[in-house]
C-alpha cells in the first residue's frame, strides 16, 4: 500500500496513489499514475483520479482518511488521458476543474485512437460542475494552474503554496525523475516544447528550498543540492496465476534492482 513519506506527513497532502515510471514491454500503456489529497480551509480536493483499475483502490484510500468519494470537493485534472482523468465520474458532485485548451483539444481527438477517454471528456464538457481554467488560475486555496504543453497541448500543472513548503503537481508534462534530469521525454508531439515546460518546472522548484514536485508517475521528490532526492518507499508488484489452481500465485516485485 501507498504511505506518505514522513517528509508531507503533517502537511495538508496524503498520497493516495503512487505513480510508476514505467510502461508493459507487450501490452500496451500500464497507466499507474498518481492521485493525490489536499485538505484545505475545509475543502477536500483530489489531483487527477487514476486510472479504471483504481476505483475500488481510491475508495479504500479514501476510506482510510476517514473520507468517502462524495466527501471530496474538488478535482483538478491535470490533463485528459484516461489514467489520470477518467474517473471522474467517481467525484461527480465535486468542482471539476480541467484545462480550457485541454478540454478542447481533447473533445478534438480522433475516437479510438488515443488515450483520451473520447466518451468521458464529452460527458465531461457539458457537466454542470465542470469548470474550464486558464494559465494562472486559481484553482484551490493557495493553488495556481499553469499551462505546460509538450505531453498535451492543454496539460496544467498545479503550484501550491503553503506557509511550510511549496508543492508543484506536475501530472505528465514531466512524468518522472528521468524526464525531470534529462528533459528528454516519453509521449511527447514536440520534445522541444516538453524541454521548455520542464525547464518552466525547474525554475519554479528552485524559487524556494524544501519545494516538493509530486511527478504523474514516479515518487514525490525535494532538491538536494539542485538534485532530486525521491520521498518515500516504492510500491508496485503483480501478482499471477502460473500454477495450476488458484491459490498458487507468484508475486513480481516490480521495484527490483531500483
Ligand atoms: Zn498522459
Amino acid at each position: 500500500m501507498f504511505e506518505t513519506p514522513p517528509e508531507l506527513a503533517d502537511g495538508p497532502l496524503r498520497i493516495l496513489v503512487c505513480g510508476y515510471p514505467g510502461k508493459s514491454v507487450c501490452h500496451g500503456g500500464l497507466g499507474w499514475s498518481s492521485v493525490v489529497l489536499l485538505r484545505a480551509a475545509g475543502r477536500v480536493a483530489l489531483v487527477d483520479a487514476g486510472n479504471f483499475g483504481m476505483r475500488k483502490l481510491l475508495i479504500e484510500q479514501l476510506s482510510r482518511e476517514g473520507l468517502k468519494p462524495s466527501d471530496v470537493t474538488d478535482l483538478l485534472l491535470t490533463h485528459s488521458h484516461y489514467d489520470h482523468s477518467v474517473n471522474w465520474t467517481l467525484f461527480r458532485g465535486a468542482r471539476i476543474v480541467v484545462g480550457a485548451v485541454e478540454l478542447a483539444w481533447a473533445l478534438d481527438e480522433p475516437w479510438g485512437e488515443t488515450p483520451v477517454p473520447e466518451l468521458y471528456m464529452r460527458t465531461l464538457s457539458d457537466w454542470p460542475t465542470c469548470e474550464t481554467v486558464q494559465d494562472g488560475a486559481e484553482v484551490f486555496p493557495g493553488m495556481t494552474a499553469h499551462i505546460a504543453p509538450g505531453h498535451t497541448p492543454g496539460c496544467l500543472i498545479y503550484h501550491l503554496r503553503t506557509p511550510e513548503r511549496d508543492v508543484i503537481f506536475t501530472g505528465d508534462a514531466a512524468k518522472n525523475r528521468a524526464e525531470l534530469i534529462s528533459r528528454d521525454t516519453d509521449m511527447t508531439y514536440d520534445p522541444a516544447v516538453s524541454r521548455a515546460t520542464i525547464e518552466m518546472i525547474w525554475s519554479r522548484w528552485r524559487e524556494r528550498p524544501g519545494t516538493v514536485v509530486v511527478p504523474g508517475h514516479d515518487l514525490p521528490m525535494i532538491l538536494d543540492d539542485d538534485k532530486p532526492r525521491y520521498l518515500g518507499k516504492r510500491a508496485a508488484s503483480i501478482r499471477a496465476w502460473f500454477g495450476k489452481d488458484m491459490a498458487s500465485q507468484s508475486e513480481i516485485d516490480l521495484t527490483a534492482g531500483v
